[in-house]
This record gives C-alpha cells, structure tokens and sequence, in this order.
C-alpha cells in the first residue's frame, strides 16, 4: 500500500504530478519539495512578458491555495543532497530524513555555463528561474548592449523581448543558423530574418573564446578575432539535466534518468518527469525534450504509474515559441528522414505550415502563425493518418474538413 509519496522539483512536472495524484483520488501523504521559494510558476513567461515587465512576476501554475486545500506538505527553499534507494529515504542538507513508497524526481535542468577567460564578469547572466529573468530585466535598458551567446529558444526569444525593449542586441551563434535544435533550418533561417528585420544584429559561426573587462563585461570577443562591446551578456547555450542526486544513488542516468514510458527509472520504487527524464519517444530515441508540454503529460504519466495504474505514453517532442512577433507551434523533429512539404506563403502575410512526410504520413510539423492548421497537424502526427504530399501542400484543401470527413468515414465503419 502506497501511504507517501515523495517529489523532488517543485516546478511545472512537480506540481502537475501532485495535481494529478489527488485527482486519481489519492489521499496518502504527498511531499513536494523544492529549491526556489516559490510554487510552481510559468517559465515560459521568463523570456516574454515576465522579463519585458508586462506582469511583475510570472504566473503560477497551480492557484497557491491549492497546495493547503489538497493537503500537499510543501517543502519550499530546501534541497535534497541525497536519496537511499535501500531504504527508501531521501536526506536534507539539514540533516533531515524523508521516507517514501515512491520517489518522484523532477529537478528539471539547469542553464550550461561557459568555462571561459572572464565568465565570473559582473553583467554575464544566465536565465533559469525568476530571480534571473528580474535581474536581467534590471539590466534591459534602452540604449544599452546586449550580447546574446547562443541563438536557440531562450536567445531568440530574449532577442525579441530586449530589442522591442529598445536595447541594442546583438545574437554570437556557435552553429551556422539560428534555432536548428528545434526548429530545423527552414525555420532558423526565416526566424533569423525577421530577428535582423526589427534590428538585431546575428553573428552566425560565432565562437565566443573569452569575455572582456574590469569587475563588469564589456565585450565578448570571439575565436576569429570578432570583438562585440557588451553592457551586458546573457549565456544561453542550452541545458543539463539535474540528473545527480539520482547518479549518485546508483539509478541509471545518459544525460537524464533513463525511464519507460510509465516514467520508471532503473530502481522500481523512483520515477522520473519532465526535463530530467530521458523518456522513450515514439521515433524510437531516448532523450530528455526539454518541453513545456512533454513535462505535463509526463507528470501525469509518472503519477498514475506510481499509483499502479500505468498509462504508458511515448513521447512525441511538441512545443511553442514566439520570436519576432510570431508564434511558432512545433510537433515532431522536422529534420529527421523524409521530405518537407511547405503549405502557405508566410512572405505573403499568409500562415505556414511545414510537414515532414515519411511513406504518405505526417511524421513533424512546424506551424507559424497557423494555431488552427497546428492542431490538425498535432493529429495527423499523432495518429499517423495517411494524407499525401499534393493535399498538404495545397492551401485551398481544407485541413479540417478532412480531418471531419475521416473522423465520419470512421463513424459509419
Ligand atoms: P537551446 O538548445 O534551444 O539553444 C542553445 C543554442 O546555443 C544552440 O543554437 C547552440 O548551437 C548554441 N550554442 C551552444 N554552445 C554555444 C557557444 N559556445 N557559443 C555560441 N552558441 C552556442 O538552449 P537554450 O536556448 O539555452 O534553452 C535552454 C532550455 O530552455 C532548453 O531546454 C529549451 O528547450 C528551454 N526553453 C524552451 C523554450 C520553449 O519551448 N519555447 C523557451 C525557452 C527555453
């Protein structure tokens, strides 16, 4: 009999898989413990209008009063340093003890840091958690230089907030485009574009070898010689998994904890969600995706697992952007096998799809400006209905139409 259940992260999977355990009608002790004071909040907002200063602090995720009214022991500020799989505890910095029957990690990732000549400069921030959105938005202002280091989702999207912001941006990409982990080169490229467009300058094949200054930054200057003054800086060149409490107790970890698709680590009685999980998806890899809507299906996942109900789910990667003023929906990696068919003319004001098909099926789609066509996308992906090429390229065949006469085709069966 499961009497307490024990989750370490205390974010968006923390707090979904708390949410989730009570609606399954669970009633033994749940404890949610996490680092940051605060209860879950929206990280996606960090980048967009938390750090633009439209709101003063992100939204949060579950209503606060919810986690007294569920019964939930919230254990906030404190850190574990360690778990005992043999007895199933987990220990405190403080010394405390913890007992579980199952053990939930969901510590998420952290910022990668660059071991470079001048990275401990005043100015050179990272952006994580609140704290480091509130303090970049201290150091936002109009007519100052920002050096972004990295041109993926958080570059591309702080680039946006900053130049609108009236700061001078200017993007160092290690690659040769934008954006290629996640949205693939089509998009990168196009993306760049429209960042250059409202006036941020994009170095691409940019190597920051070190930082310049005197207590606070004043340049980045690059392996080729390229030397970009700098007010301030902000790193993001990806994430790491907080996988080491579960290193450290012997449970298996390959950038992640290794889990199924119930979200079961290698030791039966801890399960893993959200960015820590190297989780099975359904192209056959294993892999943490880094998504905001992967970890809430995870966390479901995990928790109804732990209750003895497994649901198992391969994980397709499905996520959203907003850079340059447009909003990017994306399912599925679009650089994998296969050909990519473009449906509408976003030169033209018009909204773009972009399908990868494999063997007459939408196995990726990358929507721009195009919420409507995304979501039929999302089912062709997930159902893998059969749909040729020409019918996806050509914009006057209805999407949805399509979708409707299939799903009444089915009916009548
Ligand atoms: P990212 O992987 O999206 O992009 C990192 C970029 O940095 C890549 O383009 C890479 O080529 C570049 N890079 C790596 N090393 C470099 C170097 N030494 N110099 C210059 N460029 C270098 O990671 P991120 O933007 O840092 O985001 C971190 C995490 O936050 C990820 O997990 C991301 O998925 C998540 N996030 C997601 C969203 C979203 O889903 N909309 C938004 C923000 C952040």
């Amino acid at each position: 009999m499961i009497k307490s259940i024990v989750i370490i992260g205390a974010g968006l999977a923390g707090a979904t898989a708390t949410r989730y355990l009570r609606a399954q009608g669970y009633q033994g002790k749940i404890h949610l413990v996490g680092e940051e004071l605060h209860v879950a909040y929206d990280r996606p907002s960090l980048s967009k209008d938390t750090l633009a200063g439209k709101m003063v602090e992100p939204p949060a995720i579950l209503d606060p009063d919810w986690y007294a009214s569920a019964d939930i022991d919230l254990h906030l500020g404190v850190r574990v340093i360690g778990i005992d799989v043999v007895n199933r505890q987990v220990l405190f910095e403080s010394g405390d003890l913890l007992a579980y029957d199952r053990l939930l990690l969901a510590t998420g990732v952290r910022a990668r840091r660059m071991a470079i000549t001048g990275s401990e400069l005043a100015g050179i921030h990272t952006l994580r958690d609140r704290s480091d959105s509130q303090a970049l938005r201290q150091a936002l202002e109009r007519g100052q230089s920002l050096v972004i280091v990295g041109g993926g989702l958080i570059g591309c999207e702080v680039a946006t907030t900053a130049i609108n912001a009236g700061a001078n941006v200017t993007i160092l990409e290690a690659g040769d485009e934008l954006l290629l982990r996640v949205l693939g080169r089509t998009t990168g490229a196009w993306c760049c574009n429209e960042l250059e467009r409202l006036g941020v300058r994009v170095e691409l094949n940019a190597q920051a070898s070190h930082f310049e200054g005197e207590g606070h930054v004043h340049a980045v200057v690059c392996a080729d010689g390229r030397r970009i003054a700098a007010d301030t800086v902000l790193v993001s060149i990806g994430a790491e998994p907080a996988d080491e409490l579960a290193r450290a107790a012997g449970i298996a970890c390959e950038r992640g904890v290794v889990v199924d698709a119930t979200g079961a680590s290698s030791c039966p009685e801890v399960f893993a969600a959200g960015d820590v999980a190297a989780w099975p998806l359904r192209s056959g890899e294993q892999r943490s995706l880094e998504t905001y809507l992967n970890s809430h299906m995870q966390a479901e996942t995990a928790a109804a697992a732990m209750l003895g109900n497994p649901i198992p789910a391969l994980q397709v990667p499905t996520s959203w952007t907003e850079i340059a003023g447009h909003r990017i929906q994306m399912v599925g990696d679009i650089e994998g096998p296969g050909e990519v068919v473009l449906r509408g003319n976003v030169e033209n004001g018009q909204p773009l799809v972009l399908f990868r098909v494999l063997d007459g099926r939408v196995e990726a789609a990358t929507a721009i400006n195009a919420p409507k066509d995304f979501s039929v996308a999302t089912r062709l992906v997930a159902d893998h209905i059969p749909v040729s090429a020409t019918k996806l390229r050509d914009a006057s065949f209805n999407l949805r139409d399509f979708m409707k006469a299939k799903a009444k085709a089915e009916r009548c069966e």
